[in-house]
């Protein structure tokens, strides 16, 4: 495993300077342990991935190769609690690593984001959550399994939920459904955009218990880890989008796939649990693009100074119009910090509605915001700087994308705010 410094400002490893973390240790007030975890994987973005990235988004090829570094520096497991083998991070830390991910591959950030959600679901989160005595012994004896494979063997999940419907929004049961059958269940169904298509171990998906005659139901919801490899399962329809082109999300087809009972990621009843108890999980989707913000203002900045590597060392920062647009850029950055790194640190189980209020204000900010830096970004550091030969661009296309992530779009963010806000819960104007 990797050895890297918890670093509070610039150091150089390998002959790479690298950059300050986006959020510093001391003055965000992590403790050593947080700040190795996220210095770690800012040692790997900066220095490994952000050379493969352009080719990933070129070619729209998931980044396999990266995978193996998470795998190797423990971060497939950052989220796997100590007693199994991982670094035991919390929600907190997770978020913060995976910005300094995003930072340099927003492809790697967003997909090791579904990896990570099926061990946070599963570790921390349940943790938290409501189980008798027999269900949370059965829980711990099925996540050892998961977690083995992650750990021992750099096995990747995924975390397919959208279906093209109202579900991954949150409204209705998923389509996707799983029938009791002895032994387990035979799931069928369709989910599209999923990340990692073609590329994970095993899918993470959701679906919904219905037995014969049954009618589907939210609280019936059920979380199973389907082996890739299993019988049934298809990968289908091209993939070739504006942004996020390496997170290969393609359509996975289930067609009576078995599925054996201890294959649940969570306890029957516990993921519909989980939902209405811990919404800050749907706010995972946003670190990434945390990360993509801090690199549009990173871009400009050197840019601007002439340091760009692969450019002419040409100084624009002489003009008054770029450093009112470096001045609008900063006070945005900070103040998606501020939001962001607030809601990330006050995560957790039944959260009062003015912090569910924040969450949601969090991620759109976020998402709404990187795109708004990177487009100051290209307006100001000019035509030279939008050319595929640097990041720029790909910053821009993939900072896109943030607010189209169900259930928490930017729209459906709106939509819960001003409707939670002036309603409480039930109240109608009737
Ligand atoms: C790069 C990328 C990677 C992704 N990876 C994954 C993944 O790994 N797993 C996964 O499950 N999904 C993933 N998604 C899917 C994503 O969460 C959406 O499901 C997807 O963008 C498809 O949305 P849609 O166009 O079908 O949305 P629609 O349901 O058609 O909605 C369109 C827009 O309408 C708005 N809207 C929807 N419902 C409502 C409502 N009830 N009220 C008001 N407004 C509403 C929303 O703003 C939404 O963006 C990914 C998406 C992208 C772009």
């Amino acid at each position: 495993m990797m050895t890297v410094p918890v670093n509070k400002s610039a150091a150089a490893i390998d002959g790479i300077v690298l950059d300050a973390p986006i959020f510093d240790p001391h003055a965000f007030r992590l403790n050593d342990e947080q700040a190795g975890i996220v210095a770690r994987a800012r040692q790997l973005g900066q220095a490994v991935f952000a050379g493969r990235a352009a080719a990933y988004d070129r070619d729209a090829k998931f980044p396999t190769e990266n995978y193996r570094d998470l795998h190797r520096a423990g971060l497939l497991g950052i989220a796997i609690p100590k007693k199994h083998g991982g670094l035991g991070a919390d929600y907190q830390t997770y978020a913060l690593a995976a910005a300094e991910i995003g930072r340099y591959c927003g492809a790697t950030a967003l997909t090791w984001n579904m990896h990570v959600c099926s061990t946070l679901w599963s570790g921390p989160l349940a943790d938290d959550l409501d189980m008798d005595t027999a269900t949370r012994d059965e829980h711990e004896a099925r996540r050892a399994v998961h977690y083995k494979r992650i750990v021992g063997d750099g096995a990747v999940y995924s975390q397919p939920f959208s279906e093209g419907g109202a579900a991954a929004a949150g409204g209705v049961a998923f389509g996707t459904e799983a029938k009791p059958v002895e032994g387990g269940w035979l799931v069928n169904g369709k989910k599209i955009f999923a990340s990692l298509a073609g590329h994970a171990d095993y899918y993470g998906v959701l679906c919904t218990e219905v037995a014969e005659g049954e009618k589907a139901s939210r609280r019936n919801t059920l979380y199973l880890a389907l082996p890739a490899k299993a019988q049934g399962i298809s990968v289908v329809g091209d993939w070739d989008p504006l942004g996020m082109r390496g997170t290969v999300s393609r359509t996975l087809l289930f067609k009576d796939v078995f599925v054996p009972e201890d294959a649940a990621l969570m306890p029957r009843g516990v993921y519909f649990q989980a939902a209405m108890r811990w919404p800050h999980m749907f706010l995972t989707l946003s670190p990434t693009y945390m990360g993509l913000a801090q690199a549009a203002y990173d871009f400009t900045v050197r840019y601007l100074r002439g340091e760009m590597p692969g450019t002419p060392p040409v100084k624009r920062r002489m003009y008054p119009t770029k450093q009112i647009a470096v001045a609008q850029m900063q006070i945005k950055l900070e103040q998606i910090k501020a939001i962001w790194f607030q809601a990330v640190t006050e995560a957790g189980p039944n959260p009062s509605k003015e912090q569910v209020l924040r969450a949601y204000a969090a991620q759109y900010s976020v998402m709404e915001g990187a795109n708004e830096i990177a487009t100051l970004a290209i307006r100001t550091c000019g035509g030279q700087a939008m050319l595929k030969s640097l990041p720029l661009e790909r910053i821009y296309r993939d900072s896109r994308c943030g607010s189209l992530m169900l259930p928490w779009t930017a729209e459906l963010c709106l939509d819960r705010i001003g409707r939670e806000a002036l309603y409480e819960t039930g109240e109608t104007d009737d």
